[in-house]
C-alpha cells in the first residue's frame, strides 16, 4: 500500500488546495500543509500540529514524505563538513558545508552523477544516474543549515550549485529548488546568496536570462581556446566558445549581472602566454571576473596544478588589465570534499 503513495512533494501549493477541497475541506488547509512541508521542513504528518488528527490521518493515507537521509557525515580540521546522503530510491549524493570567518556556503548537488566528462573531475567519472527532484536539492540546504546552526552557532548565509552534477542539465528542478529556497513561503533566502556553476550551457543561459533570475551566475571555464578547452572538457566540441560568450552577452544585456569564470591553471596545458591573452579576451566581452581556484588531484597524475609563477603572471595580467582576480585555496581536502573530488567515495 506504502509503495503506491505519493510523495506530496511532487505538488504545487495550487495542488495540494485541490486536494483538500476535492476531500471536503477548506483550501486553506494546502497552504497550511505547503508551510510544513517546505518551510518548517517536516518529516512525518504527524508533527502537523495545527492539524487535526483526523487531516493527518488522511495524508497518510494518501501520501509519503520521501527525505533525504545523512548516511556519512565527515568532518575536516578546517571546519568543512562532508555528507553523503541518501536519496529515497538507495542512490548517494554529497553536498558540503564551507564555513569562513564570515560566511557559511552549503555546496549543494543537482544530479546523481554527471553526463558531462571534464577530465579533471571526480564527478565526470560517475555516469549520470537521474537527476535530482526539487525537494532533494531543498534538503541538502535544510540538512546543512541545521549543521551550521549546531557546529557553527549561525545559520547558512550561502548556497553554491557546485557539488555533484550539472545544474543546467537539470534545469528545471534546479530552478523549483530555487524558488522554493527563496520564496517567503519557503526558506525565505535572497537569491543574491545563491551561485549556480555551469560548465557552461549556452541554450540554457539564454533561457535564464530571459526569465530574468536573480541568482548569479559562475561559468567553469579552465581555457578560452576551443582547442583546449574540447580536450579537458570535450562537451566543449558541441557547445564551443563563441556560442558560450554570445550567451553570457544575452545574460548581461538581460540581467546586469556580473559572471564569475571559475579557472584552474594546469602544468602544460593552459599555462602559456596564449592561454592569458584567450582569457583576457574572453573576459573583456563581458563585465567578469576570474576565481582561480586551486587544482584537486583525483589520483590519475594526468593533471598538474601549474607553478605558482604561472598562476601568478595570470594574476598580473589580468589584474593590470583591469579584471578582478581571486586566487582560492580549496577547503576539506582531507575529505575529499573540495571542488571535483566528490564522487561517492566511502
Ligand atoms: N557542473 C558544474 C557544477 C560543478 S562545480 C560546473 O562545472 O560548474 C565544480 C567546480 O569544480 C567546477 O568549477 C569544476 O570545473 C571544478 N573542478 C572539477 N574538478 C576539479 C578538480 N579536480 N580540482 C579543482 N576544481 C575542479
Amino acid at each position: 500500500m506504502k509503495t503506491a503513495q505519493k510523495d506530496i512533494r511532487k505538488l504545487s501549493k495550487e495542488e495540494l488546495r485541490q486536494f483538500f477541497v476535492e476531500q471536503g475541506d477548506k483550501a486553506f488547509r494546502g497552504n497550511q500543509v505547503y508551510e510544513w512541508l517546505w518551510q518548517k521542513g517536516a518529516h512525518v504528518f504527524e508533527d502537523m500540529t495545527n492539524l487535526s488528527k483526523e487531516t493527518r490521518a488522511l495524508l497518510d493515507d494518501h501520501f509519503v514524505i520521501n527525505h533525504i537521509k545523512v548516511d556519512q557525515m565527515q568532518r575536516s580540521a578546517d571546519g568543512t563538513i562532508k555528507n553523503a546522503v541518501k536519496l529515497h530510491d538507495g542512490l548517494t549524493v554529497e553536498s558540503v558545508l564551507i564555513p569562513t570567518a564570515s560566511r557559511t556556503t552549503a555546496c549543494v548537488s543537482s544530479q546523481v552523477g554527471c553526463s558531462l566528462n571534464c577530465k579533471f573531475c571526480a564527478t565526470a567519472r560517475l555516469k549520470r544516474m537521474r537527476n535530482l527532484n526539487p525537494d532533494e536539492i531543498v534538503d541538502q540546504v535544510v540538512v546543512i543549515d541545521q549543521q551550521s546552526k549546531l557546529y557553527h552557532n549561525r545559520p547558512l548565509s550561502n548556497i553554491v550549485f557546485m557539488g555533484m552534477g550539472e545544474p543546467l542539465m537539470n534545469y528545471n528542478n534546479v530552478l523549483k529548488a530555487i524558488d522554493k529556497i527563496t520564496s517567503p513561503e519557503g526558506l525565505g533566502m535572497s537569491p543574491k546568496r545563491i551561485t549556480v556553476s555551469t560548465s557552461g550551457v549556452p541554450k540554457i543561459i539564454k533561457k535564464m536570462a530571459d526569465e530574468a533570475v536573480r541568482f548569479n551566475l559562475a561559468v567553469s571555464l579552465h581555457s578560452a581556446l576551443d582547442e583546449v578547452r574540447t580536450e579537458i572538457m570535450p562537451f566543449n566540441e558541441q557547445m564551443p566558445l563563441q556560442e558560450l560568450k554570445e550567451a553570457l552577452q544575452y545574460w548581461y544585456a538581460k540581467t546586469k549581472k556580473r559572471i564569475t569564470y571559475e579557472y584552474v591553471v594546469w602544468e602544460g596545458i593552459n599555462d602559456r602566454r596564449e592561454d592569458i591573452d584567450a582569457l583576457l579576451s574572453f573576459c573583456k566581452a563581458v563585465p567578469s571576473k576570474v576565481n582561480i581556484i586551486e587544482y584537486n588531484p583525483i589520483d590519475d597524475g594526468q593533471f598538474q596544478q601549474a607553478s605558482p609563477e604561472a598562476i601568478n603572471s595570470y594574476v598580473r595580467i589580468l589584474e593590470s588589465n583591469g579584471i578582478t582576480v581571486t586566487v582560492r585555496r580549496s577547503r576539506g581536502k582531507d575529505i575529499d570534499a573540495a571542488c571535483g573530488q566528490l564522487a561517492n567515495k566511502q
